[in-house]
């Protein structure tokens, strides 16, 4: 099985790498690379505490005036998980992505770590997207 369209729409970089197959095992590396430290798990627990502390606010706002549909609490609660596991995707994305560049750059293709740009031909030393400078094993030389 190859990859699935979303994922090289979010991580743009596999484009880079020719083979179908390959790309799957360069985001499988670069997956695994990532670790997920305890404030990942403590910023999604903040955040459902938040979600269930509103839809409680929601809750009594209507019972006290009738006025809002009940629903809203279980909406409200259901918005603050989503968030939080969007909020921990895209910072796993962003880790993937750092990994996926890594990868590119010990394959000798020359990406910057920071942003991702196309490299080839970089004379400055440094990334003209971003600023960073060029990681030193893809200085033209
Ligand atoms: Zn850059």
């Amino acid at each position: 099985m190859g990859l699935r369209p979303w994922h090289t729409s979010w991580f743009p970089e596999l484009l880079r790498i020719e083979s179908d197959s390959d790309r799957k095992d360069v985001l499988k590396k670069a997956s695994k690379r990532v670790t997920y430290g305890a404030g990942y798990y403590l910023a999604f627990v903040a955040v459902v505490l938040c979600g269930v502390l509103v839809a409680r606010v929601v809750q009594s706002a209507c019972s006290r005036w009738g006025a809002l549909p009940g629903y809203l609490a279980g909406t409200a609660s259901a918005l603050a998980c989503g968030a939080a596991g969007g909020l921990l995707f895209l910072s796993a994305r962003e880790k993937i992505s750092r990994n996926i560049r890594l990868e590119l750059v010990a394959r000798g293709m020359p990406v910057c770590i920071e942003c991702g740009y196309d490299l080839t031909g970089n004379e400055s030393g440094v990334c003209p997207e971003c600023g960073e400078p060029v990681a030193d094993e893809l200085q033209v030389r």
